[in-house]
């Protein structure tokens, strides 16, 4: 039973496991949103394996695609030999891709996690720039092997590793409420100001980076939006010095924002976009997709030998066929809008901030009997966050924290959710932040 399940993972799994520690689960059975642990209790799903399940668990157009690929015959790994599975899958992604990118971009399949794609599109920055240093932002989560650790905005995981990759230059990440710079238009105009200076002034004593790496909306980070003029700035300023802006869309992509990626509520088109998660259905595929003006590598420059599971590239075109055909993303965006419409009509002193764009959306809690700070925000609370989380696992939601001291509750269920759904999850959450604030 589900004690047993749990007892055992705890002696046997490295210590390392992270989930489990807050979600104390056995699952058996997973349906659309939901699903079941070992004692028959059903929940929401609002984790979906960190937004990678878009079409929940066990759709039936992913089932169906399993069992054609399966009977088809075709063989299951091919590394990166050509199959009519890839070759419908590299049709779909294009045909996915912004105007500008559709008829001259490349795409490059890795192993089958983000941080592989991360670590292929620096390599490919560097080695096209012949440059060696590399910008990212404050708060941000590119993966955890050793390279994209160094690009990690949170010394947590990276504190007792000693150097990683040297020359990572960390610029904070311009947020509505927390900009260093200042808020609003002012502190947006500032960051792209020294960033600016960084780039022209010899004296700023930075060498001119091979990439900026960004992600559109910060995920681990606790669900933050970037400001679109601030990323319009970043693309004008990688422009002007042949810098390779590679955005990161490996949790924001693939319909999750309400865009197709999330970069395109900018309007701008990247270098490099990195992709993993949603991009295989929920079996494990990553890639990275390039302007092919970047196409300096050598063949073999980035090599793995699971980058060719066909049964994930057919998923993957499931996803790919939902966003084309039935415009999934729009619906996540409506669903999103609807939902962050609930949450900021839950009337608690504990909640700091409800924010998000499309389906990826955090709740900033924070603890309004200590004192506010200069620009009037109480100090994040993320016992308080941990502590909704347990609740909204006893009512029935399974959410996911994150941010700055785990403090924002976070929100990234499959974009199928439905109206009747978003207002369950809406209620759940609203009644678990009313028992932890009292
Ligand atoms: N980039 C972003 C934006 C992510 O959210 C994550 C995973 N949370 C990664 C990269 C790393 O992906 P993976 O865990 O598959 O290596």
């Amino acid at each position: 039973d589900n004690d047993v399940l749990l007892e055992r993972q705890q002696q046997r799994e490295s210590n390392a496991r992270s989930y489990p520690r807050r979600l104390p689960l056995a699952l058996v059975r997973g349906h659309g949103i939901y699903v079941e642990d070992s004692r028959g209790q059903l929940y929401i799903d609002a984790l979906a394996a960190a937004g990678t399940l878009a079409l929940g668990h066990h759709h039936p157009d992913i089932q169906e695609a399993i069992r054609q690929t399966l009977g088809s015959g075709i063989p299951m790994q091919t590394l990166d030999l050509t199959t009519p599975v890839k070759d419908e899958f590299i049709e779909r992604l294009f045909a996915l891709l912004p105007a500008g990118l559709q008829s001259n971009s490349r795409v490059q399949f890795c192993s089958p996690c983000g941080a592989d794609a991360v670590e292929a599109a620096i390599k490919l920055a560097k080695t096209a720039t012949g440059r060696h240093n590399v910008i990212a932002f404050a708060g941000a989560y590119h993966g955890m092997t050793q390279g994209t650790l160094s690009l990690m905005g949170n010394l947590g995981p990276k504190r007792h590793l000693g150097t990683t990759v040297p020359g990572v230059q960390f610029l904070p990440y311009p947020h509505a409420r927390r900009c260093p710079y200042g808020l609003g238009a002012a502190g947006v105009q500032a960051s792209l100001n020294q960033l600016e200076s960084m780039l022209t002034d010899p004296e700023s004593g930075v060498l001119t980076p091979a990439a900026i790496i960004v992600e559109a909306v910060q995920g681990e980070a606790g669900a933050l939006p970037a400001d679109l003029e601030w990323l319009r700035g970043l693309r004008r300023l990688t422009r002007q010095h042949g810098i390779a802006l590679i955005l990161d869309e490996v949790q924001a992509g693939m319909g999750r924002t309400g865009q197709i990626f999330a970069f395109q509520h900018a309007g701008i088109e990247p270098d490099m976009i990195v992709l993993s998660k949603a991009i295989g259905g929920g079996l494990p595929l990553a890639l990275m997709v390039y302007h092919q003006d970047w196409d300096t590598w050598q063949p073999g420059a980035h090599a793995g030998t699971f980058r060719g599971n066909q049964l994930a590239m057919a998923t993957g075109q499931v996803v790919m066929n939902w966003l084309h055909h039935n415009q999934l993303h729009l619906h996540a965006g409506q669903m999103g809008e609807r939902l962050l419409t609930r949450l900021r009509q839950i009337h608690s002193p504990i909640i700091g901030e409800v924010r998000g764009r499309g389906l990826m959306i955090g709740v900033e809690i924070v603890d309004p009997e200590q004192p506010q700070d200069a620009l009037g925000n109480h100090p994040l609370d993320g016992q308080r966050a941990r502590q909704i989380q347990r609740e909204a696992l006893t009512l029935g939601l399974i959410t996911e924290v994150g941010g700055r001291h785990g403090s924002t509750v976070r929100l990234l269920p499959p974009l199928i959710i439905n109206e009747t759904e978003v207002d369950a999850m809406a209620d759940i959450l609203s009644e678990a932040i009313l028992r932890a604030g009292n």
